[in-house]
């Protein structure tokens, strides 16, 4: 069968391949670290940093197809990967959402609102900035923040020298958001075909703890018109950015339901972990469907489902547990994930549970009185 190459072997990397395994398809990774969540499982394994041309070459002539499970791929070894394999998802996507300014006026571009925001070249800059956009605001820098990192949310005027002192050390550029004043935020994953088919996953209502995805709902608790809008945003924003593969789009729903675009992620994305079990297919399978251009699978829900994030933290009670169903209220059942890291450090990603649930209230009642999550 064909060979599926990954750059990046973390846990998106390893439920992708366990996916595309189980349609034929052989997989190859990258990654710097050896027995990764993906080398596990992979059948073959190059361990050298990201960035070393000599292995994404190796990777390159041992692979008909190659995809990356991370969004920051140098753009060089995408390049060469390019000219020495088939990327069907390209560099320029990549390009675009490497970048929250180019990210932004992308999805503009497409017709879909972002919360105001303008680009920061200086303190002074910022000072005009925050005025025009009031404060709340948000500071973050263009490139390489992720789970709130690189963020700084100026509440008042006092606080714009160090807010640009600190995220300019970052030598990126930066740019200032005005503060959503959001009810929800939710996320709906698209998959997108060379062939141009294009299929969105139901909305996920997203909870984050410090930052972190800690739950995604499923049916997102909101008016069911406003849903479709977002599926029909990301449908709009997967074809005019001719995405090849799955785009993660998340946004912000405020109480007089508008929507707002946060950021896009070209690739799995964790608030889409909860489609394993409770979707006709799986956005890993859709991910290889589509990079391969096969048909794409259909996308609708089996069952309300609630997906709650396992990290570091949660390991411990976790394993005590093990989806014992006695634990369990009537009607609620359990999936457990696990990456197969080693290392169950506080706040790392280790695994999730998918709660296939009659009533995502009863699932979500559980998770909080669940030992599991107190720690
Ligand atoms: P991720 O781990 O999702 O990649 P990130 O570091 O790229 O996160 P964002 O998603 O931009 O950061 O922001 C993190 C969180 O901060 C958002 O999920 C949201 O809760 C809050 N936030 C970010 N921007 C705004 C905004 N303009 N208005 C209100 N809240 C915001
Ligand atoms: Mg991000
Ligand atoms: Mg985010």
């Amino acid at each position: 069968g064909s060979t599926i190459g990954v750059l990046g072997g973390g846990q998106l990397g390893r439920m992708l391949a366990l996916a595309g395994r189980a349609m034929g398809y052989r997989f190859a990774t990258l990654d710097p670290t050896p027995d990764s969540p993906l080398g596990q499982v992979a059948d073959e394994q190059i361990v050298a940093p990201y960035d070393d041309a000599e292995a994404a070459k190796r990777l390159a002539e041992r692979s008909d197809v190659i995809t990356y499970e991370f969004e920051n791929v140098d753009a060089g070894v995408a390049g060469m990967l390019m000219s020495e394999s088939y990327v069907p998802q390209g560099s320029e996507l990549l390009y675009t959402t490497q970048h929250r300014l180019r990210e932004k006026r992308a999805i503009e571009a497409a017709g879909v609102k972002v919360a105001p925001y303008r680009e920061i070249r200086s303190a002074a800059e910022l000072r005009e900035a925050v005025r025009e956009l009031g404060t709340p605001c948000v500071l973050k820098t263009a490139t390489g923040g992720y789970d709130g990192k690189g963020q700084w949310v100026i509440r008042s005027e006092d606080e714009i020298e160090q807010a640009y002192e600190t995220l300019a050390r970052a030598k990126t550029e930066l740019v200032l958001e005005q503060f959503i004043r959001f009810d929800k935020e939710i996320s709906v994953i698209a998959a997108r075909s060379p062939r141009g088919e294009t299929k969105a996953f139901p909305a996920a209502e997203n909870i984050h703890v410090d930052n972190i995805l800690h739950l995604s709902i499923v049916p997102a608790r909101a008016d069911s018109e406003v849903l479709a809008q977002a599926e029909r945003m990301a449908v709009r924003i997967a074809d005019a950015l001719q995405v090849i593969g799955l785009i993660a789009v998340e946004m912000f729903l405020t109480r007089d339901g508008e929507l707002y675009v946060n950021e896009l992620a070209p690739r799995p994305h964790n608030s889409g972990h909860y489609t394993m079990e409770a979707c006709r297919t799986s956005q890993f399978e859709q991910h290889v469907r589509a990079i391969c251009n096969l048909p794409l699978g259909p996308v609708e829900l089996l069952t309300p489902v609630v997906m709650a994030n396992i990290l570091g933290e949660h390991v411990a009670p976790l394993l005590e547990w093990m989806g014992d169903e006695a634990g369990l209220p009537e009607g609620v059942a359990a999936k457990v994930h696990l990456y197969g890291k080693h290392e169950a450090k506080t706040k790392r990603k280790m695994g999730h549970v998918n709660l296939l649930t009659d009533d995502v209230e009863k699932a979500i009642g559980w998770v909080e009185q669940s030992p599991i999550w107190r720690s």
